[in-house]
């Protein structure tokens, strides 16, 4: 597992399929679909507790602010990052994959597929790319 690796070609697939792809959504928007996806997707024993939803500041990364996963129930989205790629982003987090290893990706992609409409072909093209060539 190399997870600095695996992380910075997903920040790359990231940047190239979805900057600017998706519009910023309302709080009530995005709690609605962070609601629908958790109580389809979460493990049984924690569908009943609800995943705090915040926008706030995020956290500096790199120079910049970031939305952050914190354990199973907290998501803070930062400014301008307000949509449904990072919210998936961020709770496959909380759906226990801490790291963005295989794990990561492989649940990210179903969620990408199910809840932001992002064809497979995408989706298996960059899967291909993300294991198998290294980019550096
Ligand atoms: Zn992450």
């Amino acid at each position: 597992m190399i997870t600095a690796v695996h992380t910075r070609r997903l920040y790359a697939f990231e940047f190239v399929h979805f900057d600017g792809a998706f519009k910023s959504e309302s709080h009530a928007d995005l709690r609605r679909l962070l609601d629908r996806v958790w109580l389809t997707e979460a493990p049984r024993r924690l569908r009943n507790s609800q995943v705090a939803l915040v926008f706030g500041k995020g956290t500096a990364m790199g120079g910049r602010q970031v939305s952050y996963a914190m354990g199973r129930g907290y998501i803070e989205l930062a400014p301008g990052q307000r949509t449904r790629d990072v919210l998936l982003h961020e709770v496959t987090h909380c759906l226990g994959f801490s790291s963005h290893g295989e794990g990561f990706v492989g649940r990210y992609f179903g969620l990408l597929e199910r809840y932001a409409g992002v064809p497979p072909e995408v989706l298996d093209a960059s899967r291909i790319r993300y294991f198998y060539n290294y980019m550096e």
